[in-house]
């Protein structure tokens, strides 16, 4: 049995709510992944980003402008 789980492709969605100012860009390219809290600030329900969203997570993340998002890899 393989334990691993290094071929799935997925990531982890990593949000710096103290830099995030609510323009809601990242969860209108991506509402999978990032949502917005009632205060409008960004928040991941999930922070494993299945492979077939990762493509658009990053997207998500690089279209924000205060640069509050990172798609970085699994660890463990
Ligand atoms: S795009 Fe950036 S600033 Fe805008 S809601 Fe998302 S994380 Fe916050």
């Amino acid at each position: 049995m393989n334990s691993g789980d290094e071929s799935t492709g997925a990531m982890r969605a990593v949000a710096d709510r103290g830099a995030c100012c609510g323009y809601g860009v990242c969860a209108e390219i991506c509402p999978e992944v990032f949502k917005l809290d009632e205060a409008g600030l960004v928040y991941v329900e999930d922070d494993i980003v299945p492979a077939e969203l990762v493509e658009r997570a990053k997207e998500g993340s690089e279209a924000c402008p205060q640069v509050a998002l990172q798609i970085v890899p699994l660890e463990g």
